[in-house]
């Protein structure tokens, strides 16, 4: 076999350049998780006699309750603050010091990388939780690019496709619907806004493509995707046309209070905590809630047109490297459900980390590169450790009737139309 034919994997271009930084690390991955050992790294430690770990290894190492399979053997426990207990004072992991990287459980050894797979095309991305991945990822001024890297043989838990998108040509033209997600929210001649409407445009006729009779839908597919092509090659009647649509602010502001109002507080990360206690007083969510919709309202908006739009105004590609991330190591929108519930689930994330950028815009009376990167990780790995907020994203979708389309629309268009493209 060739060089050039060496199997490989699709990744982000940054992908080679991360670093775990270890104890300098401002939100360490050891803490707050549920760390699952495979049976074979389970029996390794029940069985170690190092002298720094093997009461640790007796203590801290369990069977998982309910049991688990072979992938999900036994369990680290985690202390009462949610540290892992193999965790020293530097934030630095004990197994690794005291045994080598080796010796980690494939958890631990891999994250935060994830493989994805889909149809022949392997895919390895980075996940946003780790503070370090979001800074590469998220700041990066150029559009988030893909290259090729060689195969890692310890990234074996691969993720696929959603049941019933495997056949051959349904998986070529999924991937062209996604290469054009990708390129709709890297056009820079539109507003964020304006690119995920439309993309909830294409995905709304795209799903109606799938439904035609089996001879043709193929051919329909194709077609949405080529007149989706053909609309980006004129942006700016395409921003003129989608500025014409109506706000509704007052859903909007409904919308995100229930769904910050649904975040628990009782959550671990101390770090999150604290983001979402200044968003909510930067927003007045809570001690002094504005008493009207009206006036919400107006807090929003200033809030927005002070501290929120000069900063996003000038720096969109945070929020634009946010939702790219997000569709390729999401496999977006084929992971599961219909293409529409998984669009209506990611607009609705990108509403809550909005606002919280708002909010903390509001409350540091500025929006700086730190702050942004800091609130976009932090509710990363909220997100994937509270997997119930999935279901109550589902359940207020529903309650606010957004399932229909247009009115998720109107709750995307912003305060300000206007508002300068990136
Ligand atoms: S969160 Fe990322 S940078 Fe921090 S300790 Fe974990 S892997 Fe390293």
């Amino acid at each position: 076999m060739t060089e050039t034919e060496k199997p490989n994997a699709l990744c982000p271009s940054h992908y080679p350049n991360f670093h775990c930084i270890g104890g300098q690390c401002e939100d360490s991955c050891c803490i707050g998780w549920r760390v699952h050992l495979d049976k074979a790294t389970y029996h390794f430690y029940k069985s170690n006699r190092h002298k720094a770990l093997f009461k640790l290894f007796e203590q801290s190492v369990r069977r998982s309750e309910p049991k688990g399979d072979d992938k999900h053997f036994g369990i680290i426990s985690m202390g009462e603050d949610g540290r892992c207990a193999f965790l020293d004072n530097e934030n630095l992991c004990r197994i690794q010091h005291n045994l080598g990287a080796q010796a980690l459980s494939k958890v631990c050894a891999n994250y935060p990388r994830r493989a994805n797979r889909l149809g022949d095309q392997l895919e390895y991305s980075l996940s946003l939780s780790c503070p370090e991945v979001a800074r590469l990822t998220l700041l990066d001024e150029q559009a988030m690019r893909f290259v090729s890297t060689d195969i890692d043989p310890a990234l074996d838990h691969i993720s696929t496709l959603g049941s019933g998108m495997n056949s051959e040509t349904g998986l070529m033209v999924l991937n062209d619907l996604r290469a054009l997600i990708i390129g709709i929210l890297q056009s820079r001649d539109l507003t964020i806004d304006a690119r995920l409407i439309l993309t909830g445009l294409l995905l709304e006729d795209f799903e109606a493509a799938m439904q035609a009779p089996a001879i043709s839908a193929g051919q329909h597919q194709r077609e949405v995707l080529q007149r989706y092509v053909a609309l980006l090659g004129r942006p700016q009647s395409l921003q003129n046309d989608i500025d014409q649509l109506q706000p509704n602010l007052i859903l909007k502001m409904r919308l995100v209070t229930a769904l910050i109002g649904d975040i628990p507080t009782s959550e671990h990360n101390t770090r999150f905590r604290n983001i979402l206690k200044e968003a909510a007083e930067g927003l007045s969510f809570q001690d002094k809630a504005p008493a009207t919709d009206d006036e919400r309202i107006a807090c929003h908006a200033s809030a927005y047109a002070d501290y929120y739009a000069p900063y996003f105004d000038h720096h969109a590609h945070v929020l634009e490297n946010y939702l790219v991330h997000h569709v390729f190591h999401a496999l977006f929108p084929f992971a599961r459900t219909t293409l529409l519930a998984q669009y209506r689930e990611m607009v609705c994330n990108y509403l809550v980390v909005t606002t919280l950028l708002l909010g903390r815009a509001a409350f540091h009376k500025t929006m700086t590169a730190e702050l942004a990167v800091g609130t976009i990780q932090s509710y990363t790995r909220f997100a994937g450790h509270y997997t119930h907020f999935k279901e109550t994203i589902v359940r207020i979708i529903e309650e606010q009737n957004l399932t229909d389309i247009g009115t998720l629309f109107a709750v995307l268009a912003n305060f300000r139309h206007s508002s300068a493209p990136a």
